[in-house]
């Protein structure tokens, strides 16, 4: 309970920063006492700092006020993607302090995947010279199904993995409470608190990258369902005929429309389709053919690069709007590097929910891209930590 309410005030000073006391306990319908002593420790902790107000009421005494110490305690995130590893060092704000990356050459063992996390935080905390007090935690977005409740990466599909106990592990050599969670909910998280979802208490994010998922933020807090595998819009069902997915069915779209289903069509169809620029780009051998490259030739007006990225988006668009019609969000978050070069994606998108969403006149879903770039899924790990300092439910 005392902790709860510390969290409420802590909170409350974030939301309304500089507040005094008096307004916090008016806020939350805290007694002025339990205020008074609650803000005592959190100044005590140095999660908060005092500041003389330059208002006063008329002839009162002017009111001190609080505010959030952010740069006073760091967060650690780290982000584990197919093939790299991100671990970034941050201020409770989210700013970088430090960061690094780490590609993933070989797939490694489970023990050499955690020593390989391990060594980059490590790395990180040697650079920094910064006191392993000073860290709140260690929150960490994994790839994959993952298991929050147990800090447990289930099942990793593209480091061939199962069952590798990241918060035990990271915990045992820290000393550092440890938050894991899937990466494209953390992105989600990420998106409530930095990004595009700041204000909307549902949204959903659809991440689409070497594969495709969806995070579902619903009544102000990601839903997880109670297997924890909530959100894999990239395995629902465009046609039953269609082309194999990963996961062993036919028509998912994640075997239309992620990157590497993009590709692999684009090279199928390079065998007939002869007059494209991507087409005389790859005989060349100049370079491999990459989704920057079928960006580059759509945006030079090439009509098969243009087409490829429309049918993309329309498979997109299409689950996007089935999602739509069961939940309907305010808002859906598209993050990736599909959305990040023009509308080639982005539009036939919007348009398949224009028209398949099932909606009255007054109901309005924005469709916007992330801000957050590349650093969304790791910034997602920080705001894992974040969202459990300053937790006002439960
Ligand atoms: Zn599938």
């Amino acid at each position: 309970m005392k902790s709860h309410n510390q969290s409420t005030v802590l909170n409350m000073i974030r939301l309304s920063e500089p507040i005094s006391r008096a307004e916090i306990a008016k806020l939350t319908n805290l007694t002025p006492p339990t205020v008074s002593s609650l803000v005592s420790e959190l100044i005590e902790k140095n999660l908060i700092t005092e500041e003389q107000s330059t208002n006063s009421k008329a002839g009162g005494r002017k009111p001190i006020m609080l505010r959030i110490n952010y740069s006073a305690h760091y967060i650690l995130g780290v982000y584990a993607a197919a093939e790299v590893v991100r671990v970034i060092l941050t201020t409770m704000d989210g700013k970088i302090v430090s960061d690094y990356n780490n590609d993933i050459t070989e797939l490694p063992s489970k023990t050499e995947f955690i020593n390989m996390i391990i060594d980059n935080i490590h790395y990180i905390l040697n650079k920094t010279s910064i006191e392993k007090d000073l860290i709140l935690g260690i929150g960490f977005a994994m790839h994959g199904l993952v298991d929050p409740d147990q800090g447990l990466a289930i099942f990793s599909p593209h480091l061939h993995l199962e069952n590798i106990p990241i918060k035990v592990s990271l915990e045992n050599e820290f000393n550092i409470p440890v938050i894991v969670e899937n990466d494209v909910r953390a992105l989600a998280i990420a998106e409530s608190w930095f990004g595009q979802g700041q204000g909307d208490s549902d949204f959903i994010c659809l991440s689409v990258g070497r594969g495709i998922g969806s995070g579902i933020f619903i009544n102000n807090d990601i839903y997880k369902s109670t297997f924890n595998t909530a959100g894999e819009i990239g395995h629902t069902i465009l046609d039953i005929n269609g082309p194999k997915c990963q996961c062993g069915n036919n028509g998912c779209l994640e075997a239309y429309a992620s990157e590497s289903a993009i590709l692999s069509k684009v090279k199928k169809e390079l065998i007939t389709n002869q007059d494209t620029l991507l087409h005389n780009w790859v005989r060349d051998g100049s370079d491999e053919l990459s989704i920057k490259m079928v960006f580059k030739a759509a945006k030079q007006g090439d009509p098969f690069a243009k087409s490829i990225l429309e049918d993309a988006g329309k498979s997109l668009g299409l689950a996007a709007a089935n999602m739509i019609n069961i939940l309907k969000p305010s808002k859906l978050i598209l993050e990736g590097s599909l959305f990040e070069e023009g509308d080639f994606v982005k539009s036939p998108l919007i348009e398949m929910i224009g028209k398949y969403t099932f909606k009255s006149s007054h109901e309005e879903i924005l469709v916007v891209c992330s801000k957050l770039g590349k650093t969304g899924m790791v910034l997602g790990a920080v705001t894992l930590i974040l969202r459990k300092m300053f937790k006002t439910t439960d």
